[in-house]
């Protein structure tokens, strides 16, 4: 646990996340179904973060109020320093845009569009990254994922693990400070798992945030800090 709160490396310790008694409930027929109890949670800015738990636990719901997909029920969720919940729709997809990296399971990416259009549009979308130097931008960082070479062909044409590769580099179009990743090896193959999971390593040893659900229970050795949720109810527990 001192580990936590020791600073690493170059990279002050400051909360980047915080969740205060925010929870996320579904209506359910007549009653509420607390999907994520009232949670109160801090993340340090440049932590490596598993949350894991069994398929139902509530992970997607946490993870969507980090990025602000959906939004709390009840409580607060502080981002890189705004509260998510005084933001409107226009705001907070600005918001997103700039500043989270998402990863999702079944890699989401555009078929009708080659890998490298798929990370410009990303750019596009945002407008951060200047016009002129998105190009380059995104073949430095299909580089960056050992797919270069693919840059031109279409995701239908890359295997899975390898469109999980040009969906992270999708998700650092934009160079946010935080990356969330909902289980984006559950559809991989071991190694490509491990390849995968070897490039969140590197976002993390250059600073970013990274968060991973997995409803695996091993090879957790890699992160920070693993929080367990338990239906709705998150635990603290260890690498
Ligand atoms: P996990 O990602 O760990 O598999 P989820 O966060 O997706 O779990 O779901 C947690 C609980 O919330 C489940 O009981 C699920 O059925 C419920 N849930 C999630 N999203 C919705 C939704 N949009 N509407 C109703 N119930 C939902
Ligand atoms: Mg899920």
């Amino acid at each position: 646990m001192l580990a936590l709160f020791i600073e690493r490396g170059d990279f002050p310790v400051s909360p980047v996340i915080q969740l205060l008694a925010a929870g996320r409930s579904f209506r359910q027929g007549e009653t509420d179904h607390a999907a994520l109890r009232p949670t109160t949670v801090s993340i340090d800015r440049g932590h490596y973060v598993a949350v894991t738990g069994a398929s139902g636990s509530g992970k997607s719901t946490l993870l969507n109020l980090i990025t602000g997909v959906d939004r709390a029920s009840q409580g607060s969720v502080v981002i890189d320093g705004t509260a998510l919940e005084t933001l409107g729709e226009g705001a907070l997809a600005r918001f997103r845009g700039a500043t989270v990296g998402i990863v999702f399971q079944f890699f989401e990416l555009l078929p009708t569009l080659t890998a490298l259009d798929n990370v410009i549009l990303a750019m596009d979308l945002v407008g951060k990254i200047p016009a002129k130097a998105r190009r380059r931008r995104a073949l430095d960082l299909l580089a960056g994922v050992g797919l270069v070479d693919q840059a031109h062909r279409s995701p239908t044409h890359l295997s899975g693990g390898e469109q999980q590769r040009v969906a992270i580099a999708r998700a650092l179009a934009n160079d946010p400070p935080i990356l969330v990743a909902d289980e984006p090896t559950g559809n991989l193959d071991r190694a490509n798992g491990e390849r995968v999971a070897a490039v969140f390593d590197r976002c993390v040893a250059e600073g970013r945030t990274v968060i991973v659900a997995t409803h695996e229970r091993g090879g957790l050795e890699r992160y920070h800090r693993v929080l367990r949720i338990e239906d709705g109810r998150l635990a603290e527990g260890t690498p």
